[in-house]
């Protein structure tokens, strides 16, 4: 007997057919022999219903308050979904966050989970239960209050279950098939992936692909859990993140891939696309030592997230050099406010603010062990006659900072030039992959 830990986004308990659906999903593990737990989001966009809200009647509302008026979207779809389960004659318990033993710290609104106690979870299991949990919430001890893990949190909830409770696997439910070479709306001939390296998702999540949360995979990666990213719309297999040493679970005992599929893995994994990055160039900075120091202690005052940095060599004026940088575009103006502000004392002649901008990243655990692998980049967009702004790599990724206006068509490019096209434009749904 397996123990199986599921989890469903919001899309995919969007109203009462939906929730029936996911339920029938449930009850079929069930009855094939399995313990399951599942983690479960808030319906359809309720999280963000509540925010507005909340917004409405308070232009700051307190953060404790926030949290117990988010918590409650997930207290819905629990109860709803273990009501329907009741209804197909099978026992099911729904916990909120704290029931299920959810301890985090006590940040509100972006709490980190920092231990699981899953004993009422664990005799509900042997009194032979469904377990249903609210996703995206725990509890911290010392406050006692209810806390929240930040958008998307469910994915991390679910993958605490899974390691707490030593389940066989960790099954992410969304309205997507599962992983893709690259988002299928933007690259028809994407391909769903069959398995993915932890390290790659988290390098694919980090710059820009939405399927999975970078914290859930980093989560699951330290505690060893299997994901398989699915989806709730067809009995399909989707995708499997396997961390380091995991062998693939298609896999009978002594095989390995070369046996499946009779060649080796691709260098490259896939294409990730960022529309959510502004740069900033700081024109004519002094070129003297201090000079990116006093910049960028103004610049993490603001609390920003910096991307991508380039220095020029050579500024329009001598003695000078420009400096730009990306980082989220919604923290952008602030930072640009910040940095205007300090102007003569930073000694810079001038400062730009681009929006128009869009980050193509190739990744690859393969690209450790080959040389070559950013030449195809360079050479793809040559011949697409797309110009590089920046560029940052990492041991497997590059990323390439282009016109937003050319990211769609440069991410169709990179991906034939890798060799990554399937023979059949992918089944697109209107779907977000939550
Ligand atoms: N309901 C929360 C959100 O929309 C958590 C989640 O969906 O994972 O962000
Ligand atoms: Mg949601």
């Amino acid at each position: 007997m397996a123990l199986i830990v599921q989890k469903f986004g919001g899309s995919s308990v969007a109203d009462a057919e939906s929730i029936k659906r996911v339920a029938k999903r449930i009850v079929d593990t069930r009855r094939a022999g399995n313990d399951v737990v599942v983690a479960v989001s808030a319906m359809g966009d309720t999280t963000d219903e509540l925010l507005e809200l909340a917004r409405d009647v308070a232009p700051n509302p307190a953060p404790r308050e926030l949290d117990m008026l988010l918590s409650s979207g997930e207290r819905i779809s629990m109860a709803l979904l273990a009501m329907t389960i009741h209804s197909m004659g099978l026992e099911a318990r729904s916990f909120t966050g704290s029931q299920a033993g959810m301890i985090t710290t006590a940040d509100h609104g972006s709490a980190r989970i920092v231990d699981v106690t899953p004993v009422r979870l664990r005799e509900a299991l042997d009194d032979g239960a469904i377990v249903i949990v609210a996703g995206f919430q725990g509890f911290n001890r010392d406050t006692r209050d209810i806390t929240t893990l930040g958008r998307g949190g469910s994915d991390t909830t679910a993958v605490a279950l899974a390691a707490a409770l030593n389940a066989d696997v960790c099954e992410i439910y969304s309205d997507v098939d599962g992983i893709f070479t690259c988002d299928p709306r933007v690259v028809p001939l994407a391909k769903k992936l069959d398995t993915i390296g932890a390290e790659e998702m988290l390098e694919l999540a980090a710059n820009g692909a939405k399927v999975l949360y970078i914290r859930a995979v980093e989560y699951a990666r330290r505690h060893s859990v299997l994901i398989h990213a699915r989806s709730t719309f067809t009995s399909n297999e989707g995708t499997y993140v396997l961390g380091e040493g995991m062998a693939d679970p298609r896999l009978a005992e002594g095989e390995d891939m070369t046996d499946v599929i009779g060649k080796e893995e691709p260098v490259v994994a896939g294409v990730a696309i960022d529309r959510s990055q502004a740069k900033i160039t700081v024109v004519g900075v002094p070129d003297v030592p201090g000079s990116a120091s006093a910049i960028f202690s103004r610049v993490s005052k603001t609390g920003a997230n910096i991307d991508m940095i380039v220095q020029n060599v050579q500024s329009a004026s001598p003695g000078r050099t420009d400096i730009s940088f990306t980082l989220p575009k919604e923290q952008a103006p602030d930072v640009a406010k910040q940095l205007q502000a300090e102007q003569s004392e930073l000694g810079f002649e001038n400062l730009v603010h681009d929006d128009q901008v869009g980050k193509l990243s190739v990744v690859g655990a393969g690209m450790r062990s080959h040389s070559g692998v950013s030449l195809t980049l360079f050479e793809a967009l040559s011949r697409d006659a797309i110009n590089i702004e920046m560029i940052s790599t990492s041991e497997i990724r590059i990323s390439v900072l282009l016109r937003e206006t050319d990211l769609d068509k440069a991410a169709r490019t990179v991906h034939t030039a890798y060799h990554l096209d399937g023979d059949v434009e992918a089944t697109v749904y209107a779907g977000t992959g939550r």
